[in-house]
């Protein structure tokens, strides 16, 4: 009987010591701060962090576990900048708004957050629903609801009519006249109680709708919708709360007032002109293209009926325009973060944007890294994720071929870990 107490409370003593590891053998692992691939790499990962990342395939020792990626390439989780979880494009999708409740939309964005994560996006930026979109992140944090690590604004913030006011189009008696609460702003003093709202409903960040947009349902797609005023006091507002500022712009005037405002990020910048492109490098503002979204919404737009008849001409003219915009950008200097509007087009093909990217002339090590240590930056979070070190959470994914040689393999992830937890494999 002694000799049992004994045993059991030495186990209990040495169990920190010998807690489980898991080490993932890497065929090859590309890091995300070299710019080259590693041959035969053990990536060691206790609880939700890596530990150390070694040389050759280390040896098991008492309960550890081994993931075998020899055949694989291994790198970090992709952070996509540019989301919408809580919804997705269909034909005639307008019409959700008025026939959906609350759990209904909520039981669709977690198979969407799941959906992304499986895709090899361990973090994304959600940039703009209802508010759902807080709930699903604390229900992903709490272990609720599989998705990726979520940085979300809740609701954007438009002025009256602009893009993202949620009652455009409506009938007049349904209409209203919504306000800061419900994030439509007129005049500073209405800019900073929307900043203020967010910050109470548990945004991460603010998001804006600089210019019209293609999917409302309005007649301007590109035009400035804030004055210089109510975007002084949306900047100086988020400031005080710590907040980023995201800018929805198309349009180079709207684009070029938010620039200079002091946005962290333009997502879309159709139409940025050598002005506005000159501000980008003076401000060291970021540009989120979302070529897959400007493709998905032209193609959509030539199928009759998809789009109601006020946002069929602004798809056609808008979108198959943002490739050369980032191209033409992305050689001018501007720096790029990886941003895809997904929701936009279809959950889960966000890895499709790298391949565009490649396309209109950016290096594949070049796009890759825009997904990993750039976006981490900017989420204030580069301690923690857009690489395989030590001390980071273990946010790792894996493909076939090595992603610097072919871009596309990011579009088929064969293994996905989030936070120490294997979700595919
Ligand atoms: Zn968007």
């Amino acid at each position: 009987m002694k000799k049992l107490y004994l045993l059991a409370g030495l186990s209990l003593l040495a169990s920190p010591l010998l807690a489980q590891r898991t080490l993932i053998h890497c065929g090859n692992l590309f890091d995300g701060v070299r710019n080259d691939l590693q041959r035969e790499m053990t990536v060691v990962v206790e609880g939700n962090k890596i530990t150390a990342v070694q040389k050759g395939f280390t040896s098991p020792m008492g309960q550890d576990k081994v993931l075998d990626m020899k055949s694989k390439t291994v790198l970090p989780g992709l952070i996509d900048m540019h989301v919408h979880l809580e919804t997705e494009t269909r034909r005639g999708g307008l019409v959700d708004r008025f026939t959906q409740n609350v759990p209904d939309v909520a039981f669709q964005a977690a198979k969407y957050a799941k959906t992304t994560l499986l895709a090899g996006f361990t973090t994304v930026r959600d940039l703009g629903g209802s508010g759902i979109n807080v709930a699903l992140r604390n229900a992903v944090n709490r272990g609720m609801v599989d998705g990726p690590r979520i940085l979300t604004v809740g609701k954007s913030i438009a002025t009256t009519g602009g893009h993202a006011d949620p009652t455009n189009g409506y009938r007049k008696d349904l209409m209203g006249d919504p306000g800061p609460e419900e994030g439509v702003i007129n005049g500073p003093d209405e800019a900073r109680k929307a900043v203020r709202q967010r910050y109470k409903d548990g945004s991460d960040l603010i998001k804006i709708t600089a210019t019209g947009g293609v999917l409302s349902n309005a007649k301007d797609g590109s035009g400035p919708q804030f004055s210089d005023e109510e975007l002084k006091a949306i900047i100086e507002t988020a400031k005080d709360y710590g907040f980023a500022v995201a800018a929805h712009a198309h349009g180079a005037e709207g684009i070029k007032r938010a620039v200079r405002a002091g946005v962290q990020t333009i997502e879309h910048g159709t139409y940025m002109d050598d002005e506005a492109i000159e501000l980008f490098k003076k401000h060291g503002t970021y540009y989120v293209p979302t070529i897959i979204a400007g493709k998905t919404v032209a193609d959509s737009a030539r199928m009759f009926g998809y789009y109601p008849a006020l946002v069929t001409p602004k798809a056609l003219a808008v979108g198959p325009k943002i490739q050369a915009t980032f191209g033409k950008a992305y050689k001018a200097g501007v720096k790029i973060a990886f941003g895809t509007d997904a929701g936009v087009y279809i959950h889960g093909y966000n890895a499709k944007e790298f391949e565009y990217m490649v396309e209109a002339g950016m290096p594949p090590l070049e796009a890759l890294k825009s997904a990993l240590m750039t976006n981490a930056k900017l989420l204030g979070m580069d301690t923690q994720i857009g690489s395989v070190e030590a001390g980071k959470f273990a946010d790792i994914i894996a493909v076939d071929e090595n992603p610097i040689q072919n871009i596309k393999t990011l579009q088929a992830v064969r293994f996905v870990m989030k936070d120490g937890k294997v979700y595919k494999q």
